[in-house]
């Protein structure tokens, strides 16, 4: 029997549930093992308490027991918890404009598994793409149960515009899609799962990647270079995603007015310029230009938010060639450059950093929920 169904008055079952993620959020964070007596101490909670939490995120099978240090002095010495290294874990997907994508991450934030393959998705349609995507993640799936883990549930990253109540992506101009169910296409075909499939964009997915990746980073613009550009805003180390979650549009923003046409339909974006079609291009100037445009359009996030870092990811993670004209145009377009000049680097997370940005939001859900995954051990 777990403690959920044991009758207890809502308000008390809700402090323990909080309770129960205090004492998660402290195994997570804790750079060593922690002990029942430490986990008691760091709460104030009675030792009793602390240990009835402990015992039950061991029985969800959210931490494990690791044996203590040799002991230095007499005494007992207590063993301590660390996460969970088998168990649940998150299952990232992708689909992008010329790869798809599919990762697994643990609920210590290892990545388990990870492939890609290559391919322009361009004018396949949503079904074909889903499908192959689906077959990543049931080989995904195959292939952690050898390993002691199971998929919890899985996130989607996509280059477009996505309702963050459904799921449904409103546009991805690059691939051509209008208004797709991605949820209800894809979950007949994933394993099954305790959790539906959430669907978000890819910039996002890859700037809480490059979160989780990095303790140091606060407030910071990710920015992604595929054949469309897409940029995640951080504020305070939390996503700022908009009042509707469309925030980050970066690759739209104009930096060439009456420029050459993009997919949205408008002239000059900065993905007319800096998207990996136009990089490609065998123009003698087309880096330079890509780097000029990219710098303009940070340069005004960085006007508007004062953001101190920014990210080069994406294909962009591999171009070093762009980054001095990126500096050129923020020290010439930011106002307060010539007192504290923007942080500019490149991510070092490689193409598949939204797939596993998606993965660990799956695992993120979990740790901010312990008590909900009691019944499901
Ligand atoms: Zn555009």
């Amino acid at each position: 029997m777990t403690s959920a169904s044991v009758r207890v008055p809502a308000r008390q079952q809700s402090i323990r549930a909080s309770n129960l993620a205090l004492a998660y959020r402290l195994v997570l964070d804790a750079p060593t093992p922690v002990s029942r007596a430490a986990l008691a101490a760091a709460t104030g909670m009675t030792r009793a308490t602390a240990g009835a939490l402990a015992d039950a995120l061991l029985a969800a099978g959210l931490v494990a027991e690791v044996a203590p240090p040799p002991a230095s002095s007499a005494g007992r010495p207590a063993t301590g918890l660390v996460p969970a290294s088998t168990g649940w874990a998150g299952l990232g997907l992708e689909v992008n404009v010329d790869h798809l994508a599919a990762c697994v991450v643990d609920l210590t934030g290892a990545v388990r598994h990870q492939v890609s393959i290559e391919g322009d998705q361009r004018g396949r349609g949503p079904g074909p793409v889903l499908a192959d995507l689906a077959e990543l993640a049931n080989r995904a799936a195959a292939d952690l149960a050898a390993t002691g883990l199971h998929v919890a549930g899985a996130a989607v990253a996509v280059p477009g515009l996505v309702r963050s109540t459904s799921g449904r992506v409103l546009r991805a101009p690059n691939l051509d899609w209008q208004d797709v169910d991605v949820v209800a296409d894809l979950t007949p075909r994933l394993p099954v799962t305790p959790l539906a499939p959430a669907v978000g964009n890819e910039a996002d997915y890859a700037a809480l990647a490059e979160l989780a990746a990095d303790r140091g980073l606060r407030d910071f613009l990710y920015v992604s270079g595929e054949i469309g550009v897409g940029a995640g805003v951080v504020f305070d180390r939390r996503l700022f995603t908009g009042s509707r979650g469309w925030a980050g549009e970066i690759g739209h923003v104009t930096v060439e007015p009456g420029g050459d046409a993009c997919r949205c339909g408008a002239r000059g974006c900065l993905e007319t310029v800096a998207g990996l079609d136009a990089l490609r291009a065998p123009t003698p100037d087309a880096a330079v230009r890509a780097g000029a445009g990219l710098g303009r359009a940070i340069a005004a996030a960085v006007n508007l938010y004062d953001l101190d870092t920014v990210v080069l990811g994406g294909a962009y993670a591999g171009r070093p060639d762009l980054e001095e004209s990126v500096r050129a145009a923020l020290t010439e377009h930011v106002v307060s450059a010539g007192w504290a000049p923007v942080a500019v680097r490149r991510s070092g997370l490689g193409g598949t950093a939204a797939a596993v940005g998606a993965a660990t939001s799956v695992v993120h859900g979990i740790h901010a929920d312990p008590a909900a995954w009691e019944a499901r051990a």
